[in-house]
């Protein structure tokens, strides 16, 4: 089974503005229209059997018609293999409630994004939600390193989720983007932490609108296959961050990295299916 951890989509009628939207702030191309249906598409293209979807809730008031399309979604995971993660916001009144009912929904975790969020992943409120989730032994999936829509912001820096890792121990965490975009040599640090990573956009190529390679240096595969070595392919899961790269591209990356058949087989799905409680019991 084919896994893609981190992907996102827009309900149709938002969807061409979100994703115009943020190409445009951030100067980023995207590789479907962000809709349900067309991350369909890609999935059939590039073999994915699975993509969890990750909302990111940017203003506390959006939480609840965020979840109430979230739970639509989980509604038909086993006719459309899209699996979506709850979103919350560390301001969101009353976090206890809100993670509660998700858990209660069957939502297999939650999506925080401190940049989009506008609060630090090491901030008392970030804290307490990941405590929260700890309790009720929920995925929370985290923007880790730089964001191309916030310059020389540091709020996901991996200095930061270390402390976070230090703070609230809780198996279930997932750093995005090999633990720290554009930020490689410092996310190196967290590699063997008790947590996981994904390889979201790490090897790149990604691209501005205009075709145009980006700035930022992406992780050599050389540098890849270290790390995920660092940090245990059994706690690695491959994630697109589909429209921002192209599902295949990014497959065909990691696949053809230079991992071992067996540590292939751990980050395409493996060790997802085992985080998301997939996996066929021997
Ligand atoms: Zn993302």
């Amino acid at each position: 089974m084919v896994i893609d951890f981190h992907t996102h989509t827009f309900p149709d009628a938002l969807a061409p503005r979100a994703v115009a939207g943020m190409a445009a702030g951030a100067d980023m191309k995207n590789y479907s229209d962000g809709t349900a249906s067309g991350l369909r598409v890609s999935m059939a293209r590039a073999g994915i059997d699975l993509a969890v979807l990750a909302p990111v809730v940017t203003k506390p008031h959006q939480t609840e018609g965020i979840n109430r399309a979230a739970a639509e979604i989980n509604a038909h995971t086993h006719e459309t293999g899209l699996l979506s993660l709850g979103g919350i916001h560390p301001d969101t009144e009353d976090p206890e409630k809100v993670l509660r009912a998700l858990a209660a929904q069957g939502f297999p975790g939650i999506k925080l994004h401190p940049l989009f969020q506008g609060v630090p992943v090491d901030d008392p409120r970030t804290l307490r939600i990941v405590e929260l989730a700890a309790e009720l032994d929920m995925i929370v999936l985290i923007h880790a390193g730089a964001d191309p829509n916030f310059p020389g912001l540091d709020y996901a820096s991996p200095g930061r989720l270390a402390v976070l890792l230090r703070r609230v121990p809780h198996r279930k965490i997932v750093l995005a983007h090999m633990g720290g975009f554009a930020a490689w040599d410092e996310a190196e640090a967290l590699y063997g932490a008790p947590c996981f990573i994904d390889t979201a956009v790490a090897m790149g190529p990604w691209r501005r609108k205009s075709g145009e390679l980006s700035p930022e240096p992406p992780m050599s595969a050389e540098r890849f296959v270290r790390a995920v070595r660092a940090h245990g392919a059994n706690r690695v899961l491959f994630g697109s961050d589909s429209p921002w790269s192209d599902e295949a591209e990014a497959l065909a990356a990691v696949r053809l990295s230079g991992l071992a058949e067996a540590e292939l087989e751990a980050v395409t799905g493996g060790s997802a299916a085992k985080l998301l409680g997939l996996a066929a019991s021997p």
